[in-house]
């Protein structure tokens, strides 16, 4: 069959990798990809914004199946377009995308069924917002409503830094704010494929936000990951499911607005149980460049299964996939572009391009915060982080900078 992958980064990068690996898979499209991706198939020329121009490329090459990466592409409603126009999709619509297009929308489903979550309220005023801030006091947790690319959420340690993240926020004109008590415990993320009440759960994963070792400074996108998590047992995992990500997929149904497509939930164990901390509509990224791997059946037949209601049964290799991402120097702050990249063809592992191009002399370069990552499988932990580092050390550039200490904290000491 025929298969689409819209979107341009290391998670779309991994989806296509995976499809391409499905033998159900005998084209495939990637709308725009990357230069990482055009080693696995066609990169067509249509930015992953534009809704009528993949609903026309998917009619004209008659596209099987449509996998989406990016949250930005279902929010404006790509699965609307797609299912409007009688092309399978695998991904949420525009209403249920708003499990992450809008925290303040998670947070009134979660408090209606029940679904453990940090106590919270809402602003879309500034005096009230920092009242509230003042009595609740510091740490306190300010978002703001809408899709900011991991880069909306201040954990502030003081008042004084509550109060910058609030004079940020509502410096935009009708914005919201989710203020959040804040929690204390161990991450990790739970993405399932989804379809109405139906939830077949991947593999645990863990993310690193913060942009320096030992989660200091800034949240990013994510700078690395690993899966499975040592920390995250069975039973952690099953009340996650049944508490959280179960309760979620029912409400949606119950609300009217039936999810399909990748759940992700960013999820916190607390002194008191799991809790969560986001939902996101899409598939991890930097989560699916560890988690994919890590799946021995195929990719492509599952999402069809759980579409089409068919049993779904996922088989997992034991070994540990662990990644780390290489970004621009100045990343989260900015990023620069254009710095040549070499010695990829060294690497001995997954090489994922997150944000890559080629320039005019046929050279990769640089094209974002992101640039690359790297993944490698061993049978323990702590042999894939010596295995990852070692290849990490094998890529030549002047502008890329690493965190050294992506799963450190799950390893035995
Ligand atoms: P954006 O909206 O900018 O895309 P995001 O959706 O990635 O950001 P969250 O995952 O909600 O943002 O938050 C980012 C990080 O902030 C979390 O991974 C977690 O470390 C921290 N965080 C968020 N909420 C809380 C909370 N209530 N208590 C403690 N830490 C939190």
């Amino acid at each position: 069959m025929k298969i689409l992958v819209v979107g341009k980064g290391g998670r779309e990068h991994a989806l296509a990798w995976a499809c391409h690996r499905s033998p159900l898979c005998t084209e495939l499209l990637m709308a725009p990809g990357n230069p990482g991706m055009a080693a696995l198939g066609e990169c067509v020329d249509v930015a992953d914004d534009d809704i009528d121009g993949l609903v026309k490329l998917a009619k004209e090459r008659q596209v099987d199946l449509t996998v989406v990466g990016p949250e930005a592409t279902l929010a404006l409603g790509i699965v609307d377009a797609f299912q409007a126009a009688g092309l399978k999709i695998f991904g949420p619509t525009k209403a249920a995308t708003q499990v992450e297009s809008s925290k303040d929308f998670a947070k009134r489903i979660m408090k209606k069924y029940n679904i453990p979550t940090a106590a919270y309220q809402t602003f879309d005023n500034e005096a009230d917002a920092w009242a509230y801030v003042q009595k609740q006091g510091a740490p306190i947790v300010i978002k703001e409503d809408g899709l900011k690319a991991g880069k909306g959420v201040t954990v502030a340690q003081t008042l004084d830094e509550a109060k910058k993240a609030l004079d940020i926020a509502f410096a935009i004109d009708n914005n919201r704010v989710v203020i959040e008590e804040c929690l204390v415990g161990f991450e990790f993320s739970l993405i399932s494929l989804v379809h109405g009440d139906r939830v077949i759960p991947l593999e645990v994963a863990q993310d690193h936000k913060p942009v320096g070792d030992g989660d200091t400074g800034a949240n990013t996108g994510g700078m690395g990951s690993y899966s499975p998590v040592k920390k995250i047992t069975p039973a952690l995992r099953q009340e996650a499911l049944d508490r959280i990500i179960l309760p979620m997929a029912q409400a949606l149904v119950d609300e009217g607005i039936p999810f399909t497509g990748f759940l992700y939930g960013g999820l916190m164990e607390t002194k008191d149980g799991v809790k969560t901390i986001e939902f996101n509509a899409r598939f991890g990224d930097p989560e699916a460049e560890v988690i994919l791997p890590r799946l021995k059946s195929d990719f492509v037949q599952a999402m069809l299964d759980v579409m089409e209601d068919r049993p779904v049964e996922l088989e997992w290799t034991n070994q540990v996939s662990h990644g780390v991402v290489l970004a621009s120097t100045n990343y989260p702050a900015s990023s620069t572009k254009g710095a040549v990249i070499e010695n990829l063809d060294q690497v001995d592992g997954l090489v994922f391009h997150m944000g890559t191009k080629t320039n005019e002399q046929g050279q990769l370069v640089t094209n974002g915060g992101r640039v690359l990552m790297i993944t490698t499988l061993a049978d323990t932990l702590e042999e894939a982080f010596k295995k990852t580092y070692q290849e990490v050390a094998k890529v030549k550039c002047s502008d890329l900078f690493y965190r050294h200490d992506i799963g450190r904290k799950d390893m035995d000491k």
